[in-house]
């Protein structure tokens, strides 16, 4: 008898799992399994520092390994693994609550754009620093003027011969202020039709002529920025892909903001309880059921609703890896972060007014830490393209619908 096409594939993953969990067993400090708060995060640059030395040991011996970034070749930094290897490795950290080693819009989204579009003398440049977390980088995408409609973007960079001269500003540069490179999408022809004028360059933070300012927030807390470029010399080396074809580099980079977004709320910083619980610790039961009938409806919905997700999520992944056109990339972000909102109002409303400490006494960190959550949870649905936009392309891209004139 043979065996089932692909069954080699599974075999060899089944294999693959057993080594990371041994290898994660043994290499992974226990302080550094469970929930990470954001001042634990370590994100490099020139200004990282790491808050423990078991946090050290661990981004240390991931690196080493090149599990920081599995997919990427081992000349950059990565292990060279197929994304089946990835998602093991990710599963698997996972399932022990394993922290993120490396937090970064660098390991995240630039470098996985700068392996496709990248020349080689920038991938060897930036690739290895990212995982050596050398460099510490921001994105420079939003203006004032253009949000959703990034295509609108006015920041100028002119070609001064050996070199862009850049001017102009941008809004809501997550930590500018503690990045050392920012990846920026910049007009080069105020002629052309919108997106065809935008290049994508990357920017050393320390150059003449970069500010940033501290934008508040009602929390009190920000991690806002608006990074101004006041004639900014950037060497024309600096520029990824073509000149003038850089929204193709931004809509690629895009699709890796967009996935981690749909993937933000399954590895929230601190602990956040489930909604199943939450019902066990603040709602009545009566025969083994909920008594709000409410609350009941809506916690049987909301635990469907993950279901179907995680299905969607999984039969993307396996349309993926056996090369099948996939939709469910593009509709995950919606879903996922939509999700994670959901969840927190639901959070909320089984907790009562448990849920409602801000700081101080009467509550627990968890209680404080859900609300904290539930704040955040709000920006997911905008970051990295808001939810009506994301509908806008999944009603053009996945259902072929007619869009409506501009102007409308
Ligand atoms: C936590 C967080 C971190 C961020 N970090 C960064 C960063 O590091 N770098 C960076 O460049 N940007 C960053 N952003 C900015 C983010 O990309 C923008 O906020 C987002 O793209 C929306 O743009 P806007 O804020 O200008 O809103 P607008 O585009 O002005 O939208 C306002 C409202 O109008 C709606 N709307 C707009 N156009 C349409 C349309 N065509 N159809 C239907 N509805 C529409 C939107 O959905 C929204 O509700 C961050 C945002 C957040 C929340």
């Amino acid at each position: 008898m043979t065996a089932p096409i692909g069954s080699d594939i599974l075999d060899d993953l089944d294999q693959f799992r057993a080594e990371v969990r041994d290898w994660l067993e043994a290499n992974c400090p226990q302080s550094q399994r469970q929930p990470i708060s954001p001042e634990e995060q370590y994100w490099g640059g020139r200004r990282g520092t790491f808050p423990s030395d078991d946090a050290r040991d661990w981004y240390q011996r991931m690196r080493d390994k090149g599990w920081l970034a599995p997919e990427w070749p081992v000349v950059h930094g990565g292990a060279g693994l197929f994304q089946r290897h990835g998602k093991v490795i990710k599963d698997e950290m996972k399932r022990i609550n394993a922290r993120t080693p490396l937090y970064g819009l660098g390991i995240w989204m630039l470098g996985p754009a700068l392996l496709e579009f990248g020349n080689e003398q920038q991938q060897r440049q930036h690739l290895s620093a990212i995982v050596n977390a050398e460099v510490r980088w921001a994105q420079g995408y939003s203006e004032p003027g253009a949000g959703s409609d990034l295509a609108s973007l006015q920041c100028k960079a002119e070609d001064k011969g050996d070199h862009f001269l850049v001017n102009g500003s941008k809004l809501w540069t997550t930590n500018a202020d503690k990045c050392d490179w920012i990846f920026c999408l910049v007009r080069t022809d105020p002629e052309a039709k919108k997106q065809e004028g935008i290049s994508f360059l990357l920017i050393d933070m320390d150059d003449p002529g970069i500010t940033t300012t501290s934008i508040e927030l009602i929390s009190g807390e920000s991690e806002f920025c608006q990074t101004f470029f006041d004639n900014v010399r950037v060497p024309k080396e600096n520029l990824v892909g073509e000149l003038n074809k850089g929204w193709s580099v931004a809509k690629a980079l895009l699709v890796h903001e967009r996935k981690l977004m749909a993937e933000l709320g399954t590895e929230p910083p601190r602990k956040i309880m489930s909604p199943n619980e939450a019902a066990h610790r603040y709602l009545e039961f009566e025969d083994g059921r909920i008594t709000d009938a409410v609350l009941r409806d809506q916690l049987a919905d909301y635990n469907m609703q993950m279901h179907a997700i995680a299905l969607t999520h999984f039969r993307g992944f396996e349309e993926k890896t056996s090369g099948v056109q996939s939709a469910a990339p593009v509709v995950m972000k919606y879903l996922g972060t939509e999700a994670e909102k959901t969840k927190c109002e639901l959070l909320l409303a089984i907790m009562g007014s448990q849920g409602l400490g801000w700081e101080g006494e009467g509550f627990d960190q968890e209680e404080l830490d859900t609300l904290r959550w539930w704040a955040f949870s709000k920006s997911m649905t905008i970051a990295g393209g808001t939810s009506e936009v994301q509908l806008n392309v999944i009603a053009k891209s996945v259902l072929g619908l007619p869009q409506a004139p501009r102007g409308n």
